[in-house]
């Protein structure tokens, strides 16, 4: 048995029969129920029920909407890589994550001891010398023996 090519036999067609094969083809496809058509596929439609810990995001630049696993999700939201929507649109998550917004506040709450420390040192180290002076000034007029 030989085996021809699809395409090689039907450029040998004449042009009704290959008008006619695809008017034909178009009509199944139109004819074909798409339930139908995913069960023989194998593919089915994704439901939130389908997808408890996938979200759901939409592309900014063409609106195609396309789920990812959570975990993946907050992995490429912390590092805010690059990546693709299904159409090749390029997209990045540049928003800060929960933690990096609490890391950005507890540093700002570091520094903001961290001044007020050196602002009690210099305090604790004027009135040091305020009772050193004291001291001097009182031994000066009632010496202690
Ligand atoms: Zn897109």
């Amino acid at each position: 048995m030989t085996i021809h090519k699809w395409s090689d036999r039907r450029a040998k067609m004449s042009p009704e029969m290959q008008e006619r094969i695809a008017r034909r083809t178009e009509e199944h496809l139109v004819e074909m129920n798409l339930s139908e058509l995913r069960r023989a596929t194998g593919m089915r439609l994704i439901s939130d029920n389908d997808l408890p810990i996938g979200v759901m995001n939409t592309c900014a630049t063409c609106g195609v909407q396309f789920a990812l696993h959570k975990d993946v999700e907050t992995v490429w939201r912390g590092s805010h890589k690059a990546f693709v929507c299904p159409n090749g649109h390029s997209l990045a998550w540049s928003d800060k994550t929960p933690q990096e917004k609490e890391l950005d506040a507890l540093r700002a709450r570091v520094k903001e001891l961290e001044a007020q420390l050196v602002e009690t040192k210099q305090k604790l180290e004027q009135e040091s010398v305020k009772n050193t002076n004291l001291a001097t000034r009182l031994e000066l007029w009632e010496p202690s023996k």
